[in-house]
């Protein structure tokens, strides 16, 4: 594709990427064909092509207006497109850009910016969140269509194993995971700690940084990035072997912190390392499945997997966890489409709730389709957008996979 970026970003770090990106795009439109909002709308500017010209028109200068914001916004950042695309098109970044500059230019309504203040505000402050959760609870009677948002109640945490290994590594709690399902990392800590490894969580770490960041408060998702890399690196320092992550969407933004943060020159080095270090659960279950294979009982349930947009999109780890269930003795039941999103995306069940109910209706019906007895995935988000719709049980794989362990 050939650009002309204006004169306001062309000599810009973002505009050289920007431009970069654009350059590799050859308009083919194969990534139509896997975009979950263009499937549902029929609309070229819902889809990741109509995206990017509408981006490299703001890049090179013309016109932006509220019908940009809008097409952006309804925006999943699922990236099923960067999968689907032959160019290597990386249509995420081009998109971080895209929107911090659509939002500068364009005068969001007063109603949408304080929805978005709130959010940032709240859902990264892990006491703050479960306080209202807690709240959200007792006023459920009265809540109507939208307690549905609102879960019953927590599982139990139970208790975390004493780190006793000379092997260990770092668990991020993250923001909402406590408040909405605590039994998450005690699972993962449980599993390691029977093969050998001691799991830790770093006091004081925070959120990961996607909320705010992806809410395009760009500078404060980056200053989380930078208090969490600070939380964590006494234990780097001391030689964790990994840091692993239990929620695919904090994941692949850590992953992603060496990126982010290589302009900066006080964090650049620490990013770096902590991106190499970390990995998915499932990536470390997966390379010690030789010591956990003699402790599986019997048979695990029939199940459907959600692999989640950031697991298999943003973070290119595609059926690794089918394999640790199905070696775990679990049958695991086909689903159609399962490349595409179910509507979570982080804040978007929120601020597009119409677009991520219809996702949400037609990935619980998929995920129904082979008759499974419950339905596990690997992203905090995924797992209470689906439970809030789901007749089945939904729940993190790494809890199902500790019950199998005898
Ligand atoms: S990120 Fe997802 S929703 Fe957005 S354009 Fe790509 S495929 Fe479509
Ligand atoms: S598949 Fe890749 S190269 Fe083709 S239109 Fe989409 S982004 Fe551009």
């Amino acid at each position: 594709m050939q650009t002309t970026l204006a004169d306001f970003i062309r000599d810009t770090p973002e505009g050289r990427e920007a431009d970069a990106i654009l350059r590799k795009c050859v308009h083919c439109g194969f990534c139509t064909a896997t975009c979950p909002t263009y499937l549902l709308l029929g609309d070229e500017n819902d889809g990741p092509r109509g995206r990017i010209y509408l981006m490299k028109q703001a890049l090179e200068g013309q016109e932006i207006t509220d019908r940009t914001r809008l097409h952006l916004d309804r925006c999943l950042t699922c990236r099923a497109c960067e999968t689907t695309c032959p160019s290597g098109v990386q249509y995420g970044r081009l998109l971080d850009i895209g929107r911090k500059l659509v939002e500068e230019k364009t005068a969001r309504p007063g109603w949408e910016r304080f929805k978005r203040r709130v959010l940032a505000a709240v859902l990264p402050r892990r006491f703050l969140f479960a306080s209202l959760l807690a709240l959200g609870r007792l006023a459920r009677p009265f809540l109507g269509s939208l307690a549905e948002k609102v879960p019953a109640s927590t599982p139990p945490a139970g208790a975390w194993p004493a780190p006793r290994h000379a092997r260990k590594m770092l668990a991020l709690a993250g923001c909402v995971q406590p408040a909405l399902s605590p039994d998450i990392n005690t699972a993962a800590a449980r599993v390691l700690d029977r093969i050998g490894i001691s799991l830790v969580e770093a006091k004081g770490a925070g959120c990961c940084g996607a909320l705010r960041y992806h809410l395009n408060y760009q500078e404060d998702g980056l200053e989380d990035m930078r208090a969490l890399i600070d939380s964590w690196w006494p234990h780097v320092e001391n030689g964790v072997e990994a840091i692993v992550m239990t929620a695919s969407g904090c994941g692949v933004t850590v992953k992603e912190y060496a990126h982010l943060l290589e302009r900066d020159p006080r964090y650049a080095a620490r990013a770096a390392k902590i991106s190499a270090l970390t990995r998915d659960i499932s990536e470390v279950i997966d390379a010690e499945h030789a010591r956990l294979e003699p402790l599986f009982g019997k048979k695990g349930g029939r199940i459907a997997f959600h692999p989640p947009c950031t697991l298999q999109h943003g973070q290119n780890v595609r059926s690794v966890t089918e394999r640790v269930l199905a070696r775990a003795g679990f049958e695991l039941t086909p689903v159609p489409d399962s490349h595409l999103c179910c509507g979570s995306a982080g804040t978007y069940s929120i601020l597009q709730p119409e677009l991520s109910a219809r996702l949400k209706r037609n990935k619980l019906s998929a995920l129904a389709a082979g008759s499974p007895e419950e339905i596990l995935t690997a992203n905090i988000g995924c797992l209470a957008h689906l439970r809030s719709g789901a007749e089945l049980p939904v729940r993190h794989w790494i809890a199902a996979l500790e019950e199998r362990l005898s």
